[in-house]
Parts: C-alpha cells; sequence; structure tokens
C-alpha cells in the first residue's frame, strides 16, 4: 500500500476483530458513506474461526474460517465497503476458551507486531474518522479488546513524526468512535420477544452479557441505508441464524429498530453538546456529497 493510497477526499477506516463485528455497529454508516463519497476502508483482525455456526450444512469447525472470511466480503458489498484487509490471525474465542491458548489467536499477538501494520494502514489511508471497539471490547471479547487497544497505540503512533518513518508520513485523525447501543434498543427487542412467547436470550458470543450504557455522542439516521445494513447483517449467516433473536421478531420491527446508529467519541476530549448527526460533522472542509453547502474544487 503507497502512501496517500485512497484519493478520496473523505476517508473512514474501521478496525474490527471479527467478521460481523462491522455489520450491526457500523453498517449503516459504511453504506450512507458510499452515497456521499466517503471511503471506507475496513480491517478485520481475524476471520472468526471460534465463531458458532447457525447451520450445519453452512460450515463446520475446520473451514468455518474460510465460510466467514467470504460472509465479509458479501457483507461489506452489500454495505459498501471500498476495501477489506484481514490482519490474518485466528479468532481467539472467548475468555476461558480452549481456543485462547492457539499458537495464531489474536489475543496473544504482540503489540510490537500489530501496532506497525495499524499504522501503516492509518498513514496510507489517512482517514479523518477512525472508529474500533471501546475498552470493553462491547462485552469483553478478548479479540474486541486486543484490537481497541492496538488501535489507540497505533493512532497515537501513526501521528508521532519520530515513530517509524517508513511506515509512512505522520497522519493524525481527527475523530475515534466507538459503536455504542442504547440499553433501551435491546429492551425494546427483549420486550418484543416475550410479547411473542420466545424466551429471551443473554447477550453475546458466550452469553452472561452486562451492557454497559455508554455515552452517545453520534446518532446517526441509517433509513435511508437500512436495507443495505439489513442485507449487510444477512450476509454473515452462520452467525445469523433462524434462531438468532434478531430473526425471531418480524423484519418490520427489526428494521424499525435499525433506524439510527450510536456512537460514543473516545477522541478528542472536547465533546458536541448535542450529539452530531453526522461522524463528519464540522471537520474543517467537510463538504461531502449531498450536502450542497460547500463544495471544494
Ligand atoms: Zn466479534
Amino acid at each position: 500500500m503507497s502512501d496517500e493510497a485512497v484519493s478520496s477526499k473523505y476517508r473512514m477506516l474501521v478496525f474490527f476483530a471479527h467478521p460481523d463485528d462491522e455489520a450491526f455497529s457500523c453498517g449503516g454508516v459504511m453504506a450512507l458513506n458510499r452515497q456521499r463519497g466517503v471511503h471506507t476502508t475496513l480491517v478485520c483482525a481475524t476471520k472468526g474461526e471460534a465463531g458458532e455456526i447457525s447451520s450445519p450444512e453452512l460450515a463446520d469447525a475446520s473451514n468455518l474460517g474460510l465460510v466467514r472470511e467470504q460472509e465479509l466480503r458479501d457483507a461489506a458489498q452489500q454495505m459498501g465497503v471500498d476495501d477489506l484487509y484481514f490482519l490474518g490471525y485466528r479468532d481467539s474465542g472467548m475468555a476461558g476458551t480452549v481456543e485462547n491458548q492457539h499458537p495464531n489467536a489474536y489475543a496473544n499477538a504482540s503489540a510490537s507486531a500489530v501496532v506497525p501494520r495499524l499504522v501503516r494502514f492509518i498513514r496510507s489511508i489517512r482517514p479523518q474518522v477512525i472508529i474500533t471497539f471501546d475498552p470493553t471490547g462491547g462485552y469483553g471479547h478478548p479479540d474486541h479488546i486486543a484490537i481497541h487497544q492496538h488501535t489507540i497505540a497505533a493512532i497515537r503512533a501513526a501521528a508521532d513524526s519520530a515513530y517509524a518513518p517508513q511506515l509512512g508520513k505522520p497522519w493524525q485523525a481527527q475523530r475515534l468512535f466507538y459503536p455504542a447501543f442504547p440499553t433501551e434498543m435491546f429492551d425494546a427487542l427483549v420486550q418484543q420477544l416475550i410479547a411473542q412467547g420466545i424466551e429471551p436470550p443473554s447477550w453475546g458470543e458466550g452469553g452472561e452479557i452486562e451492557m454497559t450504557a455508554q455515552p452517545i455522542h453520534a446518532r446517526i439516521d441509517i433509513r435511508a441505508v437500512r436495507s443495505a445494513k439489513w442485507a449487510g447483517l444477512n450476509a454473515h449467516r452462520t452467525q445469523f441464524g433462524d434462531n438468532h433473536p434478531f430473526r425471531q421478531v418480524t423484519e418490520e420491527f427489526m428494521l424499525e429498530l435499525l433506524n439510527d446508529e450510536w456512537f460514543e467519541l473516545a477522541w478528542p476530549e472536547e465533546k458536541p453538546a448535542e450529539p452530531y448527526d453526522d461522524l463528519f460533522a464540522g471537520l474543517v472542509g467537510a463538504g461531502l456529497a449531498g450536502d450542497n453547502t460547500t463544495h471544494e474544487g
């Protein structure tokens, strides 16, 4: 990848751990980016080899990574991701599982191995906006926590002219966002399941999930692209089988739940008085397609 590898004026870089981390959390924003001429790069640390398999005809433990790689490629296309990269680590599984011990498990990768690779992405793509998981990894998955930590280190290093000049010219991203999931959204889904006589699940890959309330600094209306987000979610077939709670409610109910995406602004320290309605709102020179107030040549 060369310096200034992406010619679009507005660029978003997303770092996640597994295929499917992206669709629910920011699939709508990525689809909006495509409509507005914002270039989206998605970097995925693993291929989700330790994930669940919704139905045995889709995959088995020996080929799940290959299947999920293709699922993410399909999802990325549905949601308008421009470039997709895999770091090539193995899914570490939930904390305390035997998968944690695998020699290529992402959670065991050293920062000195991963951070320079992320710096290379940042310096060559030069994103204004970066998205990754919050420090809890959303629900504590070791790979989610690892990609958070590596991204934080890489954002700092990428802006430091003394750090690894061979990896490209320094670049300071302007905003770092974490996906946020308001508890009211999950409550609405739980209430709907109960109303349909279905026992609601405990959330997350290992169950017993404590959802923590996050501050909301951006609320993005994604109604215009929610069918693209829904198609992206559905591309992850091994993860969203018929028994998934998202599938047990009606599609109308689910689409209604997908009207917005929420984000916590992790950096800079200064927060907006009102939640942003656009992750790029107010950035210097903002003049996105669809915004006819500013056009720079
Ligand atoms: Zn994940």
